[in-house]
């Protein structure tokens, strides 16, 4: 779908847009768009690729298969729902978003709608009392599967069967609840505790063939479509024949590994958040998987102990966070020596600074592409090979 400039100019494309901040790039075509992120990952790149065309998405809009909105009230005391304008704490009602799964956002208008009859308050920040103080909907792109999370207060919910009834009554599709309870005053929106009111507790999503489990905290992707794309590219990059060696580096919950697993001899994962190795060895066991394991480490100092002990490494995915690797991490990957490196970066220039550090060693840049996995916004994902 192509927003040209001429209809954003005609209609607003969101009316909270500048309050919220969230959509840098709402007021250019996609096309316009895709032109700007691919001319700075060109330039970026410029000393050592020349990056393939650039992966735009079809229909780039409604993406995000998380969705999370803030509860209120306005000052007639009637709840609202929404996001919270930028750098504040104020809610910015809003009952639809141009990115977000419209099935969520519908969920969300219908919760609000349901908490007057059940005397549910939201949750008032200044004053502390109130229950309802997040929203939190995941839904399975392939499956269809629908997770609730109700972040409250308190543990306490009144009438709760008799919500869950009335919400799964407006909306069946819906194959999970859960009651997150977060009682401190905090900016994060889950807590530690939590109760599954109804399901299972989990959805699962299918990614590239294989079966993911999703936690309410779990770390996913958000945009399922984009992710494919991109993952698919990481493949061709790796070019695996099923003899090789693979390490997963910063690998969440096993994706990439487990997407790998199929055409290598082995794959070794790490990653340094302890849930997310849970979710990926139950991710493995769940996909029949046996030639790969996991390690809860730094992955810095799990390739140096890798390099000390005299370890063989064909081919290297590596994923690491906006921050790019550590220098302790590049170079205990020049001793191991790899001999492809698929770097998946979602910060091209920690992507680049990296590069400069694995070419001074001998590593070349062979391919390189942009995979837009967040229109509207000025973020910018990349893949890019490197041998030596
Ligand atoms: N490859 C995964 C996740 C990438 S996000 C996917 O595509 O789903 C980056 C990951 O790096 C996060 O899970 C984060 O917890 C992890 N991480 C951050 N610093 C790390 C470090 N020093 N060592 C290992 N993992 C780290």
């Amino acid at each position: 779908m192509n927003i040209q400039p001429k209809e954003v100019k005609k209609k607003k494309v969101c009316p909270v847009s500048s309050k919220c901040g969230g959509c840098q790039w709402i007021n250019r075509s996609y096309d316009e768009q895709l032109q700007a992120k691919s001319t700075i990952f060109r330039k970026l790149m410029e000393p050592y690729c020349r990056p393939e065309h650039m992966i735009g998405m079809d229909t780039p809009t409604h993406y995000r298969n998380k969705v999370h909105a803030a509860f209120g009230e306005d000052r007639r005391h009637n709840a609202i729902s929404g996001i919270y304008e930028q750098k504040s704490h104020r809610i910015v009602p809003v009952d639809s978003c141009l990115i977000e799964n419209q099935k969520a956002d519908e969920i969300i208008v219908s919760i609000r709608g349901l908490l007057k009859s059940f005397k549910i308050r939201p949750y008032d920040e200044d004053r502390g009392y109130g229950l309802l103080r997040h929203v939190l909907i995941r839904i399975g792109h392939v499956t269809g599967q629908i997770m609730v999370v109700l972040v409250l207060s308190s543990p306490i919910m009144p009438s709760k069967n008799n919500f869950i009834k009335a919400l799964r009554k407006l909306h069946p599709e819906i194959t999970t609840i859960v009651v997150n309870v977060n009682e401190r005053d905090t900016s994060m929106i889950l807590g530690e505790k939590e109760q599954v009111i109804y399901g299972k507790g989990y959805i699962e999503d299918e990614l590239c063939g294989k079966t993911f489990r999703i936690s309410p905290k779990s770390f996913y992707q958000v945009n399922p479509v984009q992710t494919e794309k991109l993952y698919a590219k990481a493949m061709e990059y790796a070019a695996l024949t099923g003899q090789e060696t693979v390490l997963d580096a910063y690998c969440g919950t096993g994706t990439i590994g487990m997407i790998a697993s199929d055409h290598a001899a082995q794959v070794i994962g790490v990653e340094l958040n302890r849930d997310a190795v849970r979710d990926a060895v139950n991710n493995a066991k769940r996909n029949q998987i046996t030639n790969i394991q996991f390690y809860q480490n730094d992955a810095g100092k799990f390739l140096l102990e890798m390099a000390e002990q005299g370890k063989k490494l064909d081919v290297l995915f590596m994923d690491p966070p906006r921050s790019g690797s550590s220098e302790e991490f590049l170079n205990a990957v020049t001793r191991i020596k790899p001999k492809r490196i698929v770097y998946i970066s979602c910060n091209p220039e920690t992507l680049v600074r990296d590069l400069k550090y694995l070419v001074k060693k001998g590593y070349r840049a062979e391919k390189c592409v942009a995979v837009d996995m967040f229109p509207f916004t000025d973020s910018i994902e990349a893949v890019c090979l490197l041998g030596n």
